[in-house]
């Protein structure tokens, strides 16, 4: 997901009352998830140590998550959501990754440049005792706004200074082309003079990666397009194999029981549902531990599989 959102000024109103009322002191009427700033899931994995942290939440109209999707069906799904309906409140789950003497974070979270509720990153790494110099790889699986635009600072600035950054060939040609507003639909093309910049920025210190390549030992990229041209997600070595999924499943209900849903965040809708069913297929199969990035905090669990029909099961 990333791009432009139309977020319903009204919906979100409702939820900084919401949680204002709920979260008392705690809660700041801007940003939302502070909450969860300070309170990281973490979790072992093989030679890999994850903690999830969070960037906040988006705010989007449901129905761009499911276009053409029959409204009873859809009605029924939001309800199953803490979401207010109509919107979704897609989560930001970024992983950091440590491992031998590397510290690796997937995805950079939007700095606050997108979304008023998301953005939270850098701040909750800080909270947390991580020094943002101290990261030294960054991957990113692709090039939308909530994964990329924290790349720097409002002054140019890399926020991770001393890191290499993964991003795979195929999505940086992508967006990196004069003519790449004209493919986009009309609403996205705001998008792309922040993306291009983010990009530009961290040129001198990026390493491009296609499908196999190994970012470190037993952590390597699964190409997932469709969502972008140039999406990939990683796989993690270890017990029963991990993924972190990126945005070929972004919802824990809609991506698992309808991935034939036309999603209008995704670039190539036809390329993206065939990704989504061939994930979905295997990682049922092989009990496959997964990490979605837009999944409700902390984003981890299964897809149990009934009958060809997928359900998502958190750990
Ligand atoms: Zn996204």
């Amino acid at each position: 997901m990333g791009t432009s959102t139309g977020c319903n000024g009204r919906d979100f109103l409702n939820r900084r009352k919401f949680i204002i009322a709920t979260a008392g002191a705690l809660a700041s009427p801007l940003l939302p998830d502070r909450t969860l700033a300070s309170s990281v899931h973490a979790f072992r994995h093989g030679d890999f140590d994850i903690r999830v942290f969070s960037d906040g939440h988006m705010i989007v109209p449901a129905s761009m998550l499911a276009i053409g999707a029959p409204a009873n069906k859809l009605k029924e799904v939001l309800r199953r959501t803490d979401a207010p309906a109509p919107m979704a409140w897609p989560a930001a789950n970024i992983p950091l990754i440590k491992v031998g003497g590397d510290l690796i974070l997937v995805d950079v979270g939007d700095g606050r440049y997108f979304q008023p509720t998301e953005g939270e990153l850098l701040g909750s790494l800080r909270l947390n005792g991580v020094d943002p110099a101290s990261i030294t790889k960054v991957v990113l699986t692709h090039a939308h706004p909530d994964h990329i635009w924290g790349i720097a600072n409002s002054a140019g600035e890399l926020n991770y200074p001393n890191a290499t950054y993964y991003v795979g060939g195929v999505e940086w040609n992508f967006w990196m082309n004069s003519g790449v507003a004209g493919s986009l639909p009309a609403d996205f093309r705001g998008i792309v003079p922040r993306t291009q910049r983010a990009l530009a920025a961290i040129a001198g210190r990026v390493t491009f990666v296609k499908h196999g390549h190994e970012i470190v030992s037993g952590m390597k990229v699964l190409d997932t397009p469709g969502h972008t041209p140039g999406q990939f997600s990683l796989e993690l070595e270890g017990d029963t194999g991990l993924i972190i999924t990126a945005d070929a499943l972004t919802h824990e209900v809609i991506s698992f029981e309808y991935p034939e849903w036309v999603n209008g965040f995704d670039l190539d809708s036809d390329v993206a549902i065939s990704t989504r069913k061939k994930l979905l297929t295997r990682v049922a199969m092989e009990r496959t531990k997964l990490l979605g990035f837009h999944f409700r905090y902390p984003g981890i669990g299964y897809a149990d599989a009934l009958n060809s029909v997928y359900r998502f099961v958190p750990a």
